[in-house]
């Protein structure tokens, strides 16, 4: 009796994945049907932040926030993969060399959903990761001013034992959404005075401001 493979259904929609051929080889790779991949449509981009070229992979969306959302704001682990799988094995090569720098999130977030989400997303990426900061208070970002989000540095700090920086090393600080920015820029100089030689950045997203627009399914920054 001929063994039947089992089924692989997409991880988003949860549609069957039935057809034969190099398609479902990709699907199985990425763990999401053609309908959805062609929905997030992630590539790699850039976007300045204050004349540093930093890195995104997908627009902020409706699909992508919700299930941004989903994974984030309602502890819907089995979404982990969906954010980098079609990318990894690129941008692993893309970063090649690189330490994995995640930004922070508040311990209160991460022990309420279960898992610190930044390190879940990007832990599919071939690269060593190594937590190196904490915030040193619980303020969301969102419950600032602009001029407040810019001392971001003050609420900033690293680990305990993480102050030595390998001199010359490569970094890509990585995050869920960036708004301000201020989070990785401040990431950034505090690499940099430490003799770090080059500092790079990744995020699944970021959201141009434009004129204060009110934003469903977001989660907040630093939340
Ligand atoms: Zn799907």
């Amino acid at each position: 009796m001929r063994s039947r493979s089992p089924t692989r259904r997409c991880l988003i929609c949860g549609a069957e994945s039935c057809s034969p051929g190099w398609h479902s080889l990709l699907e199985k790779d990425r763990g999401i049907c053609q309908s959805c991949f062609a929905r997030l449509s992630p590539s790699l981009r850039s976007f300045s932040l204050g004349g540093w070229k930093a890195y995104y992979l997908y627009d902020y969306g409706e699909f992508f926030r919700s299930l941004l959302y989903l994974f984030k704001g309602c502890g819907d682990y089995a979404l982990a993969p969906v954010f980098l799988l079609p990318l990894a094995p690129f941008l692993s090569l893309r970063f090649l060399g690189r330490v994995l720098v995640p930004a922070p999130s508040s311990t209160e977030g991460d022990s309420k959903r279960g898992y610190n989400h930044v390190i879940e997303i990007f832990r599919k990426l071939s690269l060593r990761m190594e937590p190196i900061f904490q915030k040193t208070s619980s303020v969301k970002q969102s419950d600032l001013s602009e001029s407040e989000r810019g001392k971001v540095r003050d609420r900033l700090a690293f680990l305990p034992g993480k102050e030595c920086v390998p001199k010359g090393g490569r970094f890509l600080l990585v995050d869920d959404v960036a708004t301000t920015g201020s989070t990785l820029l401040a990431m950034r100089g505090m690499l940099l005075e430490k003799g770090a030689r080059d500092v790079a950045a990744l995020v699944l997203a970021h959201v141009e401001k434009k004129g204060g627009n009110a934003i469903a399914f977001a989660p907040e920054e630093g939340q």
